[in-house]
């Protein structure tokens, strides 16, 4: 095949006047209209310079035109490089230096205060707005609605995807063709995806859950999504009896479960609700499954490998798991010392190889030693476990694991314990500088609504429930936890709250 992405994902819906996208006004985009749209745009591409294998920043709203930038990308042999809407301007700089971006594609009202910056690195700006104006727009009007497309080889290069950067500096992951080709097939298949599939889509389109996860698993199936800008709870509702399956983060579901009109007659013509990106509590599988009589299958996965686990879409959906490492994906658990394999049951670092595994870190070639083996496993720095079912579950960071006094001790044990208190909502555990045993435990409490918790009953009950190294020193009450765009935990951010509570007087 000339371009197995493009004729994969898309080349292969040219002609079908079946719907692709759904738009929040009611308004529909065929397959057809779609490929012309970022043919079009391609064009514009090729015309503004960018050459196969040149990086294109696109710091943009979600919006079917923004969609189409990823198409002409992928049809122009252009690196796709989306950037986070909420990151500001020194943050982007970062990107577009590191990356070498020939272009950089943002919205109209940033685009003055990017100028300079853009110049600075050497790259060009147009901008694409969120209703799908802007200067990327004016010029495709007038380009051919065909484009031939650019060969390309499944090593090749398709986007370069910042990781979130909620353990340190964002790293610039290089995604293969093949990378997304072949998750995009295996999780087609393993979650029964069809072309009569209508994907309620209200993620980011600059991460790779709502990027590839969502949309290159729709288009492999030839389905069709409903595309909403963001998560917005009236759109929500009023749009799902026209799904059938649903990928979220856990927060959606949370926030789902908050609203009374959520209930099961809304949920009748679903077949799947998806969750990742963060940890589904429990507590909110039961109360999923309990409202609708749906149980959200979870699954894991990262900007570096796409998905690793799932739980199987037939079988038990285990809550506190992620599932089985996918078809082609081979999982082990190994000692974070030494990096030999760990016999099953315990708590060790996930490795994985895969297809799905990316070519490395973008300029950063001790890094990508450090973390992808000559063998091929990738150190995902995430702790885990399986289970004697082969279950897989995640047991907090690498960099979140606490020693305290020699100790292991991992967060994740003691916030299950916590959430279990009365009064409290959620928790999160830390580990912050001690002068005696180096690192101790701080446990940061949301109370439920209206609540508030008993700080004193809870230490007792930890006390009571836990070795004495894990006891938290120290409970705090935050109104909420800090989090990121895709719901994950800002621990890094708690750290520096609170990290000076035992080292100063
Ligand atoms: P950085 O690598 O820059 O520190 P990040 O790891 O948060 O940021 P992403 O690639 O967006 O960047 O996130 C992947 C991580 O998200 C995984 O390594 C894992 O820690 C977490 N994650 C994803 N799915 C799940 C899940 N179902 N349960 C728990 N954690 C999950
Ligand atoms: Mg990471």
């Amino acid at each position: 095949m000339a371009n197995p992405l493009y004729d994969t994902l898309f080349g292969r819906h040219a002609g079908k006047s079946t719907v692709f996208l759904h738009l929040p006004d009611g308004a529909t985009l065929t397959h057809d209209a779609f490929l012309r749209l970022a043919a079009r745009i391609a064009h514009v591409l090729t015309d503004l310079g960018l050459k196969p294998g040149d990086r294109l920043a696109a710091q943009i709203e979600k919006s079917p035109e923004a969609l189409a930038v990823y198409a002409a990308c992928v049809q122009a042999g252009v690196v796709f490089l989306p950037l986070n809407t909420g990151y500001m301007g020194e943050e982007i700089r970062y990107f577009v230096e590191n990356s070498g971006a020939k272009l950089l594609l943002c919205d109209a009202t940033k685009a003055e205060a990017l100028s300079p910056l853009a110049k600075d690195c050497g790259a060009l700006i147009e901008t694409l707005n969120g209703d799908g104006t802007g200067t990327l727009m004016e010029a495709a009007k007038s380009k051919p609605d065909s484009f031939g497309t650019v060969p390309r080889t499944a090593d090749d290069l398709a986007a370069f995807l910042y990781t979130s950067g909620t353990t340190g500096r964002s790293k610039g992951a290089m995604l293969t063709q093949s990378n997304l080709l072949s998750n995009a097939q295996t999780l087609a298949d393993y979650w029964h995806f069809t072309a009569d599939d209508v994907l309620l889509h209200a993620l980011p389109i600059f991460h790779t859950h709502g990027l590839f996860v969502a949309t290159n698993t729709l288009l492999i199936a030839g389905g069709s999504m409903i595309f909403l800008p963001k998560f917005d709870l009236d759109q929500m509702i009023a749009r799902l009896p026209q799904a059938t399956t649903m990928m979220g983060v856990p927060t959606f579901y949370t926030r789902l479960l908050d609203d009374p009109r959520f209930d099961r007659d809304l949920t009748r013509h679903m077949r799947l609700f998806i969750s990742g990106s963060a940890p589904l509590l429990a507590e909110t599988h039961v109360q999923f499954e309990g409202r609708t009589g749906h149980r959200i299958l979870e699954r894991y996965g990262m900007t570096e490998t796409n998905m690793n686990t799932s739980n199987p879409y037939d079988g038990e959906r285990r809550a506190g798991t992620v599932g089985f490492p996918l078809p082609g994906v081979e999982l082990k658990i190994t000692d974070p010392a030494t990096g030999a394999t760990l016999p099953q049951g315990e708590i060790g670092q996930i490795e994985v190889r895969g297809p799905n595994v990316f070519k490395g870190y973008w300029q950063m070639p001790e890094k990508t030693a450090e973390e992808l083996r000559a063998d091929g496993f990738f150190i995902t720095g995430d702790l885990g476990q399986v289970d004697s079912d082969g279950y897989v579950s995640i047991v907090g960071r690498n960099k979140d694991l606490i020693i305290s006094g020699g100790y292991n001790i991992y967060p994740k044990e003691i916030e299950l314990l916590l959430d279990d208190q009365p009064g409290v909502l959620e928790s999160a555990v830390i580990g912050v500088p001690h002068p005696d045993f180096g690192e101790t435990v701080v446990g940061i409490l949301v109370p439920s609504p209206g609540a508030q918790p008993d700080l004193e009953a809870i230490s007792a009950q930890m006390k009571a429930s836990l070795a004495r190294f894990k006891h938290p020193r120290k409970l705090v009450i935050l109104p909420e936890l800090p989090r990121n765009t895709m719901g994950k935990v800002q621990k890094k951010a708690l750290r520096d709250q609170f990290g000076d509570l035992f080292t100063t007087a």
